[in-house]
């Protein structure tokens, strides 16, 4: 490892958090863990800390990447969180999908610890966090966010500083309802299809090729053709996202009715029991709906 690389304490082993720990660890980042399921950072063979503080107590820069606000809330001033460990001069990263007001409350609080605060969510889900090419989207103070580059360069392909603190989030919340809608029309096309007896497979053949065709639909088209949806982004994160989104735009009186449709479906589809599927897992509770 250089000496010159700041040591890294990463919270969060999820589907997310993994690949990202490994990336920084083959680009020589000194990096130690905390993960409430202990077992999962013992997997990954570096240092596991036994709580938030104790790992903050011990590294310069933390990075959360955990589920949603109440999780952070939890890792950074629960019992033994975050807040506990800092000292002035740390650095706490958080790049799971958190609401933007939650990202500047918490900034405000560690700030006061003395601490640089970034929120940098990202977009990309478990391939482009293994391949290192996600999109990072940034809030905070521009030399924290100067400082951390290195680290956001490792993880990612492009980061983007959209302003003051909440922004990162702000900005997330943008691209994923896009996202999310993009697969619920694909699902909802799918299903009108099936209901008029096309082949399922040609249909997608026939998306695939015309000007509807993107990047998303192509990463999801092979779930759909063999009908089956491990979690790469759980569904329940979606329908978070799309909470949140709707969250934001009636506080800022944004017009968003189809993106409130999704979120019902998306809502719809936790409440049976499909949260822990893919998003694209969406297709299952619509053919449910259409009693396929
Ligand atoms: P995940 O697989 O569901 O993992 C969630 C992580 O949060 C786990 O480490 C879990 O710990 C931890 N956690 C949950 N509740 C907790 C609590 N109360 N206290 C402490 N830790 C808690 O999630 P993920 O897919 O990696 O996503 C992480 C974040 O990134 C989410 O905000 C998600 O919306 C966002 N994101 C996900 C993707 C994606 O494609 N998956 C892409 C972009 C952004 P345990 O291991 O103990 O359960």
């Amino acid at each position: 490892m250089s000496t010159q690389k700041a040591t890294i304490g990463w919270i969060g082993l999820g589907h997310m958090g993994v690949p990202m720990v490994r990336n920084l660890i083959a680009a020589g980042y000194e990096v130690s863990v905390y993960n409430r399921t202990r077992s999962k950072g013992e997997a990954l063979g570096c240092p596991v800390f036994a709580s938030p503080a104790a790992l903050a107590r011990s590294v310069d820069i933390v990075i959360t990447m955990v589920a949603d606000d109440a999780s952070q809330e939890a890792v950074l001033f629960g019992q033994e969180g975050v807040a506990e460990g800092l000292s002035a001069g740390k650095t706490v990263i958080n790049m799971g999908t958190i609401s933007p007001a939650a990202s500047r409350d918490h900034a405000a609080r560690l700030g006061a610890l003395g601490a640089a605060v970034l929120d940098a969510p990202v977009s990309g889900s478990v391939k482009p966090a293994t391949d290192g090419t996600l999109l990072i989207l940034v809030g905070g103070d521009e030399a924290a966010v100067a400082r951390c580059q290195p680290i956001f360069d490792v993880l990612g392909k492009r980061t983007f500083h959209f302003g003051e603190h909440g922004q990162g989030a702000n900005a997330k919340l943008s691209i994923n309802m896009m996202l999310g809608l993009s697969l619920q029309a694909l699902a909802e096309a799918v299903v009108l299809g099936m209901k008029n007896g096309l082949d399922t497979d040609m249909l997608l053949d026939m998306i695939g090729d015309a000007a509807v065709a993107s990047p998303i639909i192509a990463m999801k088209a092979p779930s759909v053709r063999a009908g089956s949806f491990p979690a790469a982004f759980p569904l329940k994160h979606m329908a978070k996202d799309f909470r949140l989104a709707c969250e934001s735009a009636s506080a800022v009186g944004a017009a968003m009715p189809i993106t409130r449709a999704a979120t019902q479906t998306f809502a719809d589809a936790v409440a049976a029991d499909l949260g822990d599927t893919d998003i694209m897992g969406v297709l299952t509770q619509l053919r449910r709906d259409s009693g396929l």
